[in-house]
């Protein structure tokens, strides 16, 4: 029995709004509403997941819904919002009650962990293709942005880098998992697991942002590389950086990974774009341009720094550069020799 699309919005994304949620009018008419308060800012995000782009085609439809909400969770957390409500518009090849009942779950176990109203959307049928638009709220002048890095800042990562883009690296089959040796070698289960984890689930640091609004000078979401998306701070700042590349935060899958690796020689490290995409990746280009970190880079000025340790960011935050007058962006190691900086420069669409 194909089911109608009203019975499928009802069925599988229409649950109980709390009444502390916000929402005056909910799934059902033509348009939600929401109340604002005064005092506040409405921070929006919106983000879509191509089948065969963003996710491969057979990918879990729980870990599809589980990232398309994460990804805009992580915009709003850059900006320092507070995430309330969220609309679907879902594109599907056809209704499959199975692969609904599973979106569903992994959408709502997110959207329900951070206290969300999913409050509206649109659903069609065509090639797969998942839009979530999320909105927050952020007091009025506290919003983090792009623009404000000034020289001296520190620069800050959350969590860890590059797990992700590892881990696609070796689901296209561009790398391969190290055999598994004796002491602390990488283990191809539980090391893998924690990876690929890391790309189909990302954690959004909302606690983070909102925790340093008001505070950090400049913010972004790391969905492009930190090359890219620390370069869009620099341009809109109108300031340049100095990264150690040493101190960029690894997970220990991805350490024990790395020194599983026979590193080629450092002169071969300096490729060219039209070369980066041959050959595996190595450890420096997962680091700074491998995507889908979803960790925020943040310049946060010393009075900041000091008081760090009290800041209730739930997640490690690890310093890893300065920012500094003169534009553009110097990449050295941890003794101060200067590092060559890769061929690829993040993820880009066009
Ligand atoms: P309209 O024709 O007025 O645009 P629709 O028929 O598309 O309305 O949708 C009916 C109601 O169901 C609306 O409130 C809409 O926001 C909601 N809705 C539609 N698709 C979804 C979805 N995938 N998830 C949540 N709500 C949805
Ligand atoms: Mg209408």
């Amino acid at each position: 029995m194909p089911i109608s699309e009203f019975s499928l919005i009802a069925r599988y994304f229409t649950r109980p709004v709390s009444p502390s949620s916000g929402v005056a009018l909910g799934i059902g008419d033509d348009a939600a509403l929401v109340s604002v308060p005064p005092d506040q800012h409405l921070a929006i995000a919106i983000d879509t997941l191509v089948a065969g782009v963003h996710f491969p085609v057979q990918a879990s439809p729980g870990d599809i819904a589980y990232k398309a909400l994460a990804v805009n969770l992580s915009d709003l957390a850059a900006m320092g919002a507070t995430p309330c409500w969220l609309t679907l518009a879902l594109t599907l090849p056809a209704a499959d009650p199975h692969w609904l009942e599973a979106f569903a779950q992994g959408l709502f176990a997110l959207s329900e962990a951070h206290g969300l109203s999913l409050i509206g959307g649109d659903t069609t049928r065509g090639p797969l293709c998942v839009t979530v638009q999320v909105a927050g709220l952020v007091p009025v002048g506290e919003a983090l942005t792009r623009r404000g890095a000034r020289p001296g800042d520190g620069i800050y990562i959350t969590g860890t880098l590059g797990d992700a883009a590892l881990a696609l690296a070796q689901l296209q089959a561009r790398t391969r998992w190290p055999e598994q040796t004796a002491g602390a070698g990488f283990d191809p289960d539980s090391d893998a697991a924690a990876l690929r984890a890391r790309l189909h689930r990302p954690l959004a640091r909302v606690q983070a942002g909102r925790a340093l609004r008001g505070q950090a000078h400049a913010a972004i979401d790391l969905s492009d590389g930190l090359l890219a998306d620390l370069g869009h701070i620099l341009t809109a700042s109108g300031v340049g950086a100095s990264l150690d590349v040493d101190a960029l935060p690894r997970s220990a899958a991805f350490r024990r990974w790395e020194q599983a690796q026979v590193l080629p020689a450092p002169e071969t490290l300096a490729r060219t774009a039209d070369t980066a995409d041959a050959g595996p990746p190595l450890p420096l280009e997962l680091l700074l341009s491998g995507g889908d970190d979803y960790e925020l880079c943040l310049c946060l000025p010393p009075q900041v720094q000091t008081r760090l340790a009290t800041c209730a960011t739930g997640v490690a935050l690890t310093r890893v550069g300065i920012i500094e007058a003169s534009s553009g962006l110097r990449l050295h190691h941890a003794d101060g020799r200067v590092c060559t900086l890769p061929g690829h420069r993040g993820y880009t669409h066009f």
